[in-house]
């Protein structure tokens, strides 16, 4: 990799972030996984990855990364959020356990495991804007449900559902693109970290 490359953090606290890690180096970036407050230094961007929303964020809380995270992130670190890092980031969470909260960064509501115990889990080609080209394989996993998208850009839907949003340098997805072998959303998550810098 190169030294120039832009370096992407991977919340480490638990979930898919080594398969995040693989798809950032396979898209031209240096990562290093962040699992606490010194490994936010100097970073171009960042992944919350999926997992179990309420743990991640337990643990973070207790390694003292919520708090730096947030101001990070809200200052304008490019960040790409995946299913349970889209939940960190909401504004409201419904279906979570009792005063479970997001960071009231990114304007959604969703609740969680919304797509319902009979079809958690399922796989659909989406149209992803600003992508181009063919579909988006997108694998959802006891994903979230976005109730609302408030001043968030909806950039894909499902069933008329919006399942991507972008606000600001934020990027969330409802759906796992670490766990296919489509690497366009970790490369656009990439050219945002080198805009960043330039
Ligand atoms: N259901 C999980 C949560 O609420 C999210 C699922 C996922 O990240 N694949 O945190």
């Amino acid at each position: 990799m190169r030294n120039d490359a832009p370096l992407v953090g991977v919340l480490a606290m638990q979930g898919a972030f080594a398969e995040h890690q693989r798809a950032l180096e396979a898209s031209g970036a240096r990562t290093r996984l962040v699992k606490d407050l010194e490994d936010l230094e100097g970073l171009d961007a960042l992944v919350l990855p999926g997992g179990e929303s309420t743990t991640m964020t337990m643990l973070m809380e207790r390694v003292g990364l919520l708090e730096p995270l947030r101001d990070a992130i809200s200052r304008g670190l490019p960040t790409l959020a995946t299913c349970a890092g889209m939940i960190v980031l909401a504004r409201d969470v419904t279906g979570g356990i009792e005063g479970q909260r997001g960071m009231g960064l990114l304007d959604i509501a969703v609740r969680r495991n919304g797509y319902g115990r009979q079809i958690d889990s399922f796989e659909a080609d989406l149209e992803v804007a600003g992508l181009g080209g063919k579909t988006f394989p997108g694998v959802f996993i006891r994903s979230p449900l976005l109730e609302s998208t408030g001043s968030a850009e909806v950039v894909a839907t499902h069933e008329g559902r919006a399942v991507a949003v972008r606000q600001g340098s934020i990027l969330a997805l409802c759906f796992h693109p670490e766990l296919t072998s489509d690497r366009r959303l970790h490369q656009e998550l990439v050219r945002m970290a080198g805009v960043g810098r330039s």
